[in-house]
């Protein structure tokens, strides 16, 4: 019911922040290599996000904002065998039930569509422009949920977390291109042509990533790659510990202490590193069903992990020393 979209939609879309990630997933598992991100007012006015992806079905379309009705989840083994980034499909029902929506899509095997709904009801649905991949703009976030709406207007704090979303994607996906616009200024351009490091310096600059060192290492179960950048060239707080599972970008205390362990046994105490780094692993180790934002993850050997990142965060360390 419209009751019960709105109120689930809090869980997945708490803010524009999580509204662009769940957006440019869907845009990255489309396949795209390109993702243009447009803002205005932090979220609060527009998010528009450009793919140049599979694009979506015509058919699927008018289904796009019901919950549930596109979950690629068929049995419970599924949830333990993730691929894609989404899987749960309540995303876009959760951001139709509380916006202003228009998708324009074409897909290979349809024909290019535009779409319009409000309040997760479809208002109109019309021929779109021939295109490759899908664009897609939620106007009014929270313009049905008066008490969000009022403490979102209250906030500071959302175009930082968008611009560290956006750039925590194109960290974990250096082979797609990311533009991200806020109004009308660019914070974030990244190539797509693969090369970490390059991403590396068009976030964090040329100066950074000079001194970015690549590393891995490989257990039985992991598989740890990326970059680290000591931590007297970096600004003293722990969010630049960028830390993606099987290139899902994740959050994690204990994994963020490892990194920074692996260091402090070495440098004094108020410094921190940059660190990039993907762990590969197999799905079936990993939770990520544990919060719908699946930023938090579960481990089943998370003990393991932690001391094989330590560790070879600590030789790569005394090695960079010698
Ligand atoms: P989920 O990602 O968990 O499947 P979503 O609600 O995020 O659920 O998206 C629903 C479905 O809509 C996706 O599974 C996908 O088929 C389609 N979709 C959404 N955005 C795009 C996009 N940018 N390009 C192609 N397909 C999309
Ligand atoms: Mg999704």
């Amino acid at each position: 019911s419209a009751i019960q979209n709105k109120i689930a939609a809090g869980e997945v879309v708490e803010r524009p922040s999580s509204v662009v990630k769940e957006l440019v997933e869907n845009s990255i598992d489309a396949n795209a290599s390109q993702v243009e991100v447009f803002i205005e007012e932090s979220g609060m006015k527009q998010i528009r996000i450009v793919d140049n992806g599979d694009g979506i079905h015509h058919t699927d379309g008018p289904l796009l904002f019901q919950r549930h009705a596109t979950s690629k989840i068929g049995t419970d083994y599924d949830l333990f065998q993730i691929r894609s980034l989404g899987f749960r499909g309540e995303a876009l029902a959760s951001i139709g039930a509380v916006a202003k929506v228009t998708v324009e899509t074409n897909h290979m095997e349809g024909n290019p569509v535009f779409i319009r709904f409000e309040g997760g009801k479809l208002m109109e649905q019309t021929p779109g422009k021939e295109r490759k991949g899908t664009d897609i703009t939620i106007t009014e976030l929270f313009y049905n949920t008066p008490a969000r709406l009022k403490y979102m207007r209250s906030m500071r704090t959302e175009s930082g977390k968008i611009i560290d979303v956006i750039q925590r994607m194109a960290l974990a996906y250096p082979n797609i291109s990311f533009r991200l616009i806020l109004d009308h200024s660019e914070k974030v351009m990244t190539k797509g042509n693969g090369n970490l490091k390059e991403v590396i310096s068009d976030i964090y600059g040329l100066n950074i990533a000079r001194h970015a060192v690549a590393f891995e290492a490989e257990d039985a179960d992991f598989r740890i790659q990326g970059f680290l950048i000591r931590p007297e060239i970096n600004r003293s707080n722990r969010n630049y510990l960028n830390i993606s599972i099987n290139r899902r970008f994740i959050r994690s205390f204990k994994l963020s202490q490892s990194i920074i362990n692996g260091y402090h046994t070495l440098l004094p105490k108020d410094k921190y590193p940059i660190a990039v780094i993907d762990i590969t692993m197999d799905p079936k180790l990993v939770d990520v069903n544990v919060h719908p934002a699946k930023t938090e993850v579960r481990f089943s050997k998370e003990r393991e992990l932690n001391q094989l990142l330590e560790k070879t965060v600590r030789s790569h360390m005394k090695g960079e020393m010698l």
